[in-house]
């Protein structure tokens, strides 16, 4: 049978994995990474580069490459790349993409179907989206599964015959999401999430270029004005000091020129691990009121969880796990690796719903991730004040929800009200969304305080049905709302489609060379002028060997290039250090 793949679509990595009788594995990408960087660029010829490429050259040329577009999934956000003008959904088809050829030269035959997560808090939207960009790269999306289910069924959790209370404590590049996820009747239920859509690994990078740019007299957003171009080196030097940093007692970081060179008088500046602690430590309390708002929203105490697992790449910190620990009073599950536990439940998931009749072991349900509700107006004294929230389920219900709240007419003889839907978690309706409105009329005249309740449906597929019953006369009104909920439509799913295939990128085998060369280019402008000449040199015979076609002239330069920078740059093969 067909191999459905799992696949974590992260914001700065991702990754395919597969379900063996020994349980998952990650497929390796065509550099035997076990991370696809969430980055496309597109390189000077005009062609597409994804993963670990396009990482490079946005060290060089940022304006060619776009990052973290998973944050404006299912939004109107489009980025130019490349003269063309792409939407978020594409970008994450292209990572897609490349994340399939892998599969399929894993397995040596087609891919088509797969098992795709997202964050617990993504709406209907964005789970739309998600499929979307699947069904750009050519995959059927058989589940959209939220990320802390999957890593708790990456721990065999699914498997666990106790019920269990398991906190999802997920540090990625940069979000922070804690989810409560509850073991009851051998199914997995998401009770609460709560998250810092500005918290994660880059903030850590940051303090690092940060701290080393005030020891020069400069702050951060300064440079970043002034000499964009040393700042984007220096949080790449930044950010594998702090990988190293995970590992060793102090790390070194080069400080470049303002032009994002290393000149021969360039600085070096050592930073230690308790260092990096003191820094990133008042940020890092930052994780402390999510926690305590999906713990409220869960009713739950910190002692009544079971079970901590770590998720993200951050979390490899030590620091994170230290406070962790301290937190919560035990030792978190890390057993595997953080920043690959989502992709590997992901393929566990796949593996149950390939095996027929399986899928029913793993009911997997769902919470509101937004508070729904009306407008509503308020009576202070005689004072009528308009624009009040009034909530009617609240944010982190367990759907499918049906809820009923009673609302009555404010003035005499009033026989019309408009009911108007918002999501959201103001008080006042202003700072929330509004998802849609409709007229009740036909309200018997009469004195103030005429009822109608309106009641809230919100199913699984995040679609809301607002029904409004006059009381008095049993009159109904019925409203759905978020189908329309802007999904991309399969005339749009087409075009993306043919617009991708006119997007020239390298066959798959040609990944090697081209991370080759962008990481070349990249360590070019780090050297002094000696070490450059060579560097140039061994350069123009790759490729010159590359216009050859001749494998084996191909190879000689390649592997000439390579030990080359395995001397110059050991930290870029593996920027994160990180071991299986
Ligand atoms: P996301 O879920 O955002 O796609 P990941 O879970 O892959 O991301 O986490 C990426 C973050 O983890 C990055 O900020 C990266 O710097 C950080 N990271 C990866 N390895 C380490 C390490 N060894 N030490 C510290 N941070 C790390
Ligand atoms: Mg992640």
């Amino acid at each position: 049978m067909e191999p459905i793949v799992g696949i974590d679509l992260g914001t700065t990595n991702s990754a395919v994995a597969h379900l063996t009788p020994d349980g998952p594995n990650i497929i390796p990408n065509a550099l035997g990474g076990r991370l696809t960087p969430s980055v496309v660029g597109v390189d000077e010829s005009g062609v597409v580069v994804v993963g670990a490429a396009a990482r490079e050259l946005q060290v060089v040329r940022p304006d060619r490459c776009a990052a973290l577009f998973k944050r404006h999934m299912g939004t109107d956000k489009t980025y130019t790349l490349g003269g063309r003008t792409v939407t978020p959904e594409e970008l994450s088809g292209l990572v897609l993409r490349s994340l399939k050829a892998d599969a399929e030269a894993f397995f040596a035959r087609p891919v088509t179907r797969a098992v795709i997560t997202c964050p617990a808090y993504f709406n209907d939207r964005q789970r739309k989206a998600t499929i979307a960009a699947g069904r750009i790269a050519g995959l059927t999306v058989e589940r959209i599964l939220n990320e802390p289910t999957a890593a708790a069924i990456a721990y065999g959790f699914h498997d666990s015959r106790e019920d269990k209370k398991l906190l999802i404590f997920d540090l990625g590049g940069g979000t922070f999401d804690v989810s409560v996820v509850e073991l009851f009747d051998g199914a997995l239920e998401v009770r609460a999430s709560a998250g810092e859509t500005a918290l994660g690994g880059e903030d850590f990078t940051r303090a690092i270029a940060a701290r080393v740019l005030e020891g020069f007299g400069t702050s951060f957003e300064r440079a970043e004005v002034t000499t964009p171009l040393l700042v984007a080196r220096l949080i790449q030097q930044g950010e594998v000091a702090k990988c190293r940093l995970s590992r060793e007692e102090t790390a070194v970081v080069r400080v470049p020129d303002a032009a994002g060179e290393f000149t021969a008088a360039a600085k070096e500046v050592t930073v230690t691990r308790a260092q990096l602690d003191a820094w990133v430590s008042p940020t890092l309390t930052r994780i402390e009121l999510p926690i305590r708002r999906a713990l409220a929203d869960a009713k739950l105490t910190r002692d009544e969880i079971d079970e901590v697992i770590l998720v993200g790449g951050a979390t490899r910190m030590p620091l994170v796990v230290r406070r962790v620990r301290e937190l919560f009073g035990k030792d978190p599950h890390r057993r595997l690796n953080p920043d690959e536990v989502v992709a590997l439940g992901a393929a566990v998931q796949a593996g149950l719903v390939g095996r027929a009749g399986a899928v029913e072991d793993l009911v997997v349900t769902d919470v509101a991730p937004f508070t729904l509700g009306v407008a509503v107006v308020k009576q202070f004294g005689g004072d009528v004040q308009e624009g009040y929230f009034d909530p009617v389920i609240d944010r982190n219900t367990t759907i499918p929800v049906s809820r009923v709240k009673q609302y009555s007419t404010v003035a005499p003889n009033q026989t019309a009200i408009r009911v108007r839907v918002y999501q959201g978690e103001s008080r006042k309706v202003a700072d929330n969304l509004l998802l849609g409105e409709f007229e009740v009329n036909g309200i018997p005249s009469g004195p103030p305080g005429q009822e109608v309740d309106v009641r809230f449906t919100y199913d699984l597929n995040g679609v809301l049905e607002v029904e409004a019953t006059v009381v008095a006369t049993k009159r109904k009104v019925t409203h759905v709302i978020a189908r329309h909920a802007k999904g991309l439509s399969e005339e749009q799913v087409r075009r993306a489609v043919r617009e991708m295939e006119k997007l020239k990128a390298h066959p798959r085998e040609e990944a090697v060379n081209r991370f080759l060369l962008a990481r070349a280019e990249r360590v070019y402008k780090e050297l002094a002028v000696e070490a450059r000449r060579v560097l140039g040199a061994l350069l123009d015979g790759f490729e010159a060997g590359l216009e050859s076609r001749d494998p084996e002239a191909i190879g000689r330069h390649r592997e000439a290039l390579q030990h080359f920078l395995s001397l110059h740059d050991p930290d870029g093969e593996n920027p994160t250090g990180n071991e299986e």
